[in-house]
C-alpha cells in the first residue's frame, strides 16, 4: 500500500507496549450514497482523529470524527442537514500468521491503516438508513408536487380525523322502522 498522507504506518509509530499517540488527518470524504441519494460529506474540527494504543498482542485503533452531512430530503428531496458523530474500533494483532481475515478490516494491510477508507466506513455506519429534513416531514402534497404545507403549497390539505371514522358506516336516516311510534292507544276514546 502506497504511503500517501492518508494511510498511517503503525510500525512507523515506534510504540512500546503500553504507549498510545494521537495522530489528526485532514482529509475529505468524497460523497456517500444513501438509498440511491447522494449526500456531501464535510468533515468538522481539525479532521480525522486516530489515536493508536500499543497493547499486549498488537495495536487498538479508535478513530472518530465528526462531520456535517448534506443531502436531500428521503420524504421531500429538500435539503436535510445531519450533524453525525462517528467512531469505530479496530484491532491490529501483532503476528501476521495469527490474523484472521475476518476479524482485521479490508483497510488495514501490513500495518498500514488506509485512513480515509476507515474514516468513510465509520461515517457511513453511523448515518441512519433515511435522512430527513424534519422528523415531521409530511413529504410531497400529491396536489402541487411541493413540500406539504410549505410557502409553495397552497393546497388545503385536510386530513379527516381518524376519530371520526366509525360514524362512516352507520346510516343515521329517517329512522322509519321501529322507535317512532309509541304505546298504541286512540286518544279519542277517553
Ligand atoms: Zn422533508
Ligand atoms: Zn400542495
Amino acid at each position: 500500500m502506497a504511503h500517501t498522507p492518508d494511510t498511517l504506518d503503525l510500525r512507523e509509530l515506534a510504540l512500546k507496549s503500553g504507549g498510545s499517540v494521537e495522530r489528526v488527518f485532514s482529509l475529505g470524504i468524497a460523497p456517500v450514497m444513501l438509498g440511491g441519494l447522494s449526500f456531501d460529506v464535510v468533515i468538522k474540527g481539525d479532521g480525522v482523529h486516530v489515536l493508536v494504543r500499543r497493547i499486549g498482542g498488537g495495536y487498538l485503533l479508535d478513530i472518530s470524527l465528526r462531520a456535517t452531512v448534506y443531502g436531500p430530503c428521503y420524504r421531500c428531496l429538500e435539503e436535510a442537514v445531519l450533524e453525525v458523530q462517528a467512531s469505530q474500533e479496530e484491532y491490529v494483532p501483532q503476528r501476521v500468521e495469527e490474523w484472521q481475515e475476518a476479524e482485521v478490516s479490508a483497510f488495514i494491510d501490513d500495518f498500514v491503516v488506509d485512513v480515509a477508507a476507515l474514516a468513510r466506513e465509520a461515517l457511513v455506519l453511523a448515518l441512519p438508513l433515511k435522512l430527513l429534513c424534519d422528523e415531521s416531514c409530511r413529504g410531497l402534497c400529491p396536489g402541487c408536487g411541493n413540500p406539504t404545507a410549505s410557502p409553495e403549497c397552497a393546497c388545503d390539505v385536510v386530513e379527516p380525523d381518524p376519530r371520526w371514522s366509525p360514524l362512516a358506516g352507520l346510516d343515521l336516516g329517517d329512522a322509519e322502522n321501529g322507535e317512532t311510534s309509541g304505546p298504541p292507544f286512540d286518544a279519542r276514546s277517553t
